[in-house]
C-alpha cells in the first residue's frame, strides 16, 4: 500500500523536511486555513505575470492587471473565508507592472512577443505517471527555440531574500539542486515521449520529441525580490518640547501616508528599479537528472514504506513557520484547530487536464 498516491514538488519538500508534516498534510489531508502574506503576494503575482505571458502582441494594460488581481484576491479571500490585506494586492500589482517593464527591456522577451521561439503552454497543470508514481505540477511556461532545439521550462518565484539576486549565493546553490527542475524535466520528457499526449499538438511538427538525444532542456528562473514596505510616516517627525502628547499625535496622523500614496510609491519603485528582478537559467544534463531522480524515488519509497512518521522539530520554523506547530506541541487538536482545515480530497484526486 502507498500512503501518498500523488506527489508534487511541494510534497517532496515536506517529506524531506519532516515525516510528521507529510503525514498531516498528505495522509491526514489537513492544510493551513489562512495563507501567509508572502504566499498571497506570490499567488497574485503569478496571476498578473502569467496573464501578461498570454498577451502575444502587447503588454497588459493597467486596468487589465488590476481587474485580474482583484478577481484573484476575491478567490483567495473566499477560499480562506477571510479578507486579503489590500497591501498584499497592491504589492502584487507593483511586482507585476515592474516585471512587464523588466521582461521587455532586460528579460529575453518573456512576454512572448518574439518569432525566435514557440510558446508551448502557459500556466499548464500537468499529471505524469513516472516509474508508476503519479506526479502533478504546473508549468508557468514552456517554450521551444527552433534554432538551438532547446526546450525551456520557466518558473517564476517571488522572494524577500536578497541573496536571490546574487547567483553565487546559497539561495541559488539550493535552488539549482532542488527537486523542482528535476521533476519538471522528467515530467516534460515523459509527455514528449508519449505520442498520444495532448502536448504533441502544441509542439511544432519538426521539433524533436526525444529530449536528451535530440534536444536540450533549459530551466529558467525569473525572480522578483519582494518588499516588506507598508504605509508609514511621510517624513521623520519628533516630538517638539512645546508640544502636548495630543498635538504630537495629531501631527503624526497628518504625516501618515495614505494607502493610495503608498501604492503609487511602491508601483513607481518596482517600475523603475530593475535590480528587483533577476533571471537565472541553466541547462539540465541527463546524467545529473538520473542521479537526482534516484534520490527523489528514495524519498517517495521512504515515505510510502514508513510505519512511523516522527516529528523533526528542527524544521518547524522553515518556510515562514509550519502550520501544524500547535498540534505538534499538543496545544491544539488537528480536528478542532481554527487554523487548520480538512482538504477537499476531490481536489487531490482530480486529474490535471493536459
Ligand atoms: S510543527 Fe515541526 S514537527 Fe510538527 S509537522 Fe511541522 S515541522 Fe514537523
Amino acid at each position: 500500500m502507498s500512503w501518498v498516491s500523488r506527489w508534487s514538488v511541494s510534497r517532496l519538500g515536506k517529506a524531506q523536511s519532516c515525516q510528521r508534516l507529510i503525514y498531516l498534510d498528505a495522509i491526514m489531508n489537513y492544510r493551513a486555513r489562512f495563507s501567509t502574506s508572502s504566499a498571497i503576494q506570490g499567488t497574485l503575482t503569478h496571476v498578473g505575470v502569467l496573464e501578461h505571458y498570454h498577451k502575444k502582441n502587447r503588454p497588459l494594460r493597467v486596468d487589465e492587471i488590476q481587474g485580474g488581481l482583484d478577481e484573484a484576491m476575491n478567490k483567495v479571500a473566499n477560499k480562506q473565508d477571510s479578507p486579503v490585506e489590500l497591501t498584499d494586492r497592491i504589492k502584487a500589482e507593483a511586482y507585476t507592472r515592474g516585471y512587464i517593464e523588466w521582461a521587455d527591456k532586460e528579460g529575453d522577451g518573456s512576454s512572448a512577443m518574439s518569432d525566435d521561439y514557440v510558446v508551448i503552454c502557459i500556466e499548464q497543470e500537468w499529471t505524469a505517471v513516472i516509474n508508476d508514481v503519479r506526479f502533478t505540477g504546473i508549468f508557468d511556461m514552456v517554450r521551444y527555440i527552433p534554432e538551438t532545439q532547446t526546450y525551456q521550462i520557466f518558473e517564476l518565484k517571488t522572494t524577500s531574500r536578497k541573496e536571490a539576486l546574487d547567483v553565487s549565493s546559497s539561495y541559488w546553490r539550493d535552488l539549482t539542486y532542488s527537486n523542482q527542475p528535476i521533476v519538471y524535466a522528467v515530467a516534460l520528457e515523459t509527455m514528449l515521449d508519449d505520442e498520444n499526449h495532448p502536448i504533441q499538438n502544441m509542439i511544432p511538427d519538426d521539433a524533436p520529441r526525444n529530449l536528451w538525444n535530440q534536444a536540450e532542456l533549459e530551466f529558467v528562473y525569473h525572480i522578483i525580490n519582494t518588499t516588506k514596505s507598508k504605509p508609514g510616516q511621510k517624513k521623520t517627525v519628533r516630538k517638539r518640547k512645546s508640544e502636548t502628547e495630543e498635538e504630537f499625535a495629531a501631527r503624526k496622523e497628518e504625516n501618515q501616508e495614505t494607502l493610495d500614496e503608498w501604492a503609487e510609491k511602491v508601483v513607481e519603485q518596482y517600475k523603475s528599479d530593475m535590480t528587483k528582478y533577476f533571471e537565472h537559467k541553466f541547462i539540465l544534463l541527463p546524467w545529473e537528472i538520473e542521479r537526482k531522480w534516484d534520490e527523489i524515488i528514495d524519498i517517495i519509497y521512504m515515505t510510502n514504506s514508513s510505519k512511523h512518521f516522527p516529528r523533526n522539530t528542527g524544521s518547524c520554523g522553515d518556510f515562514g513557520g509550519c502550520a501544524f506547530r500547535k498540534v505538534c506541541s499538543g496545544d491544539e487538536k488537528l480536528e478542532t484547530s481554527d487554523r487548520l482545515i480538512k482538504k477537499d480530497v476531490r481536489d487531490d484526486i482530480k486529474l490535471a487536464e493536459f
